[in-house]
This record gives structure tokens, sequence and C-alpha cells, in this order.
């Protein structure tokens, strides 16, 4: 189904100003609002049409991105994470102090937080760590035991915040809810929003007297080692998260995730490309000349490569599977051995002879009609 224009969609002119977007907005909002529209779904699906073609067009940046390339410029990165569109949530946190000021303030975000009925659960943020690998280690996939620093529960009070449990108490405000009900008198009628308690911040517990260890906040500095299963195949750059292990969260809130960015240490001999890897190998000439078997290193083992005789420089050998595996995926890349003619930098007086008498033979006078392939040739046949 294609998307329907966000200019149609508020009912404004294509050169509409910031406050009659606002105005056309706040109609709409109005008119299709979940409180007042219970259980219809069209009325949602319009209510957050609308909030997603607001989002867009009150941000001058994207309203200029969408003007020119339309909703092909609005997905993904680009979009400004809006690809999978808007949850009620999102447009209630998004555009809270909106629909504050539609009422004339007093509620701000609290205003229609519909599904949060259930008390708010406090989470802990996320923690970012870097880890170095080797090429060795990625081949195979590994296992990293790392310390890292992150906030922890406090000892003392278990990460309640309280002295001892005596001194934790249900909040009085909201009676151990989390949320306030209000009935508010607006130009509709009348309004019954729920919005989360003040008085414990939606927690439905409040904290009589303060653990003194970490001052209430439940939390303390601390460390874990953590052990890390890196999956073969990753890549400089990647990122895996895992879920549970960052910050510690508060009164038995919920954990934050671990974020691991990968780093590639570079290696002496390889050089990675992708899934394959890249080698280059040295041979003399007169292996070049009449052919030779040569043992190379792959990560983890050797291999056997077979010259053949009048192999030229460049020639490229292709060994299957020898590479890295996909992350996530099945099929395995390659190890490219290139091969090189080992040409001595200096000589001496009896190699120079060799060399001279070699030089008067037929068949080492290069033929200029008969060249190697090319090196753009040499690129095909690697990239095939
Ligand atoms: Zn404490
Ligand atoms: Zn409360």
């Amino acid at each position: 189904m294609s998307k329907r224009d966000y200019y149609e969609i508020l009912g404004v002119s294509k050169n509409a100003t910031n406050d009659e977007l606002k105005k056309a907005y706040r109609k709409k909002a109005i008119e299709y609002h979940p409180d007042k529209n219970p259980g219809n779904s069209e009325a949602e699906e319009k209510f957050k049409e609308a909030a997603e073609a607001y989002e867009v067009l009150s941000d001058s940046q994207k309203r200029s991105r969408y003007d020119q390339y339309g909703h092909a410029g609005m997905s993904g990165a680009a979009g400004g994470g809006f690809g999978g569109g808007m949850t009620m949530d999102d447009i209630f946190s998004n555009f809270g102090d909106i629909f504050g000021d539609f009422f004339g303030g007093g509620f701000g975000g609290g205003f229609g937080g519909r599904s949060q009925s259930r008390q708010r659960v406090a989470r802990g943020s996320n923690l970012r760590i870097r880890v170095k690998l080797n090429l060795d280690e990625i081949v195979k996939g590994v296992e990293k035991k790392i310390k890292v620093n992150k906030q922890i529960h406090c000892e003392t009070c278990g990460g309640s915040g309280a002295k001892d449990s005596s001194k934790m108490s249900t909040c009085s405000t909201c009676k151990g809810s989390g949320r306030v009900m209000r009935v508010t008198n607006t130009f509709l009628g009348q309004m019954q929003t729920a919005s989360t308690c003040p008085t414990c911040n939606g927690e439905g517990q409040v904290i009589t007297e303060r653990c003194n260890s970490c001052g209430g906040s439940g939390l303390t500095k601390g460390e874990e080692i953590i052990s890390i299963k890196i999956p073969a195949g990753v890549e400089e750059g990647m990122q895996l998260s895992i879920s549970g292990k960052g910050n510690a969260a508060p009164r038995g809130g919920i954990p934050g995730d671990l974020i691991v960015l990968i780093e590639e240490n570079e290696h002496d001999i390889f050089k990675r490309d992708g899934v394959n890897l890249l080698y280059e190998h040295s041979i003399s000439y007169s292996d070049a000349v009449m052919g030779t078997t040569v043992e190379i290193p792959t990560l983890g083992g050797k291999a056997r490569i077979k010259i053949p005789s009048g192999t030229q420089a460049g020639k490229l050998f292709r060994l299957r599977g020898k590479g890295f595996p996909e992350v996530n995926g099945y099929g395995k890349g390659d190890l490219i051995v290139s091969i090189n003619i080992w040409v001595p930098g200096s000589v001496s007086k009896e190699e120079k002879k060799l060399l001279d008498e070699m030089k008067k033979q037929k068949n080492f006078i290069p033929d200029q009609d008969k060249k190697s392939k090319s090196f753009f040739d040499r690129m095909r046949e690697y990239f095939e």
C-alpha cells in the first residue's frame, strides 16, 4: 500500500508555515485521538498517520528531503529512525509537549499514556566496549572474558536504595499503581487522563529512609567479568548486543545492554577482503619457469599449491573455503594467493656470470606478442 502525501494527510498546502502545520496537526490529533475513539483502529491509524506527517514536516531538514524525494527520502537511516513507523508510545513521548499546549498545559507528556496502567520499570543504560580480535580468532569464532566497569547493584541495600526493607512503603499518592488519573475539563468535554505518579515517578513505592552507601540510587560502581561469545566471521565495525549485560537498573528494574564493537588487528602476512583472505607468495625465477609445489600458510594451518611450469608473476590461485565464514550465514570465503617472482636486489660476481649466460639463450628473450594476462584480466578472475 502506498503512503499518502504528508501535506494531504494534514490538509495543508505545500507552503504551509510551521504555525499552520501545528494547527492542522492539532485538529487531526483531537479528531482521531484514541481517548475520543476507543477501540476504533481506523482512527488510531489516522492518528498515527497524522503524527508521522507532522514529525517530518515540522522538521525543516526532513521536510526539505521529503519535498525533494518524497517518501523514498524518508526510509532507513535517512529518515532519522523513522523506518518502522511510530508506536503510540513514541507519539506521546515525542509530542507530549504539543498535547500539553493543546489542553492548556498541566499534564504534558502524561496525556493519554494509554498502555501504561502498569508500573513504570526503571531501565539501566547501555554500555559500550571495544574488543580487538586477531584474524585467527575471527576465522573460528572465540569466547572472550572481559572485565567491564559498570554500574552494579549496591551491596548494602541489594539495589533497593532503602536503608532496609522496612524503609520502603507503598506510595500513598497512587496507592502503588504508579499512575494517577485525573479528570480535566477541556473544550472537548471532560477527559480522563492517566499520568505517571509524580510522588514515586511511577514506581509505586517510595523510600522513607535512604541507604547510606548509595544515597538511595540502589547503584554503585563496580566491575564484572563478562564472557562474550563472538561468532566466526565478524568484521571490523560490527556490533554485537548482549542483552542485560549493561548497567544495572535501580530497584529491580531491567539492566541495559552491553554493546560490543568489533575491531580487527592487522595480520602480519594476510590481508582481509570481506570473507576472502589475500596472501602473496614469492617463488624463485627458476621455479616459475620449471614449476614446483609450494607450502602456503593458512589461518590455523598449511596448504600446498602446485605451481605449473611457465607461471607468470601475478598469477592468482584460489584455495576454496580457506577464508572466513559468513556471519549468521552459510558458505565460506577463499584464500587467494598471488604469486610474486622474486627478483634479487643485488647479485654476486658468480651469479652475474650465470645471468649473462642465461640472457643469451633464445627462450629467455621476452616475446612481446605473447604477454601474460593483464592486471585487469586477473582482477576479473578474482571477482568471478
Ligand atoms: Zn544502597
Ligand atoms: Zn506513586
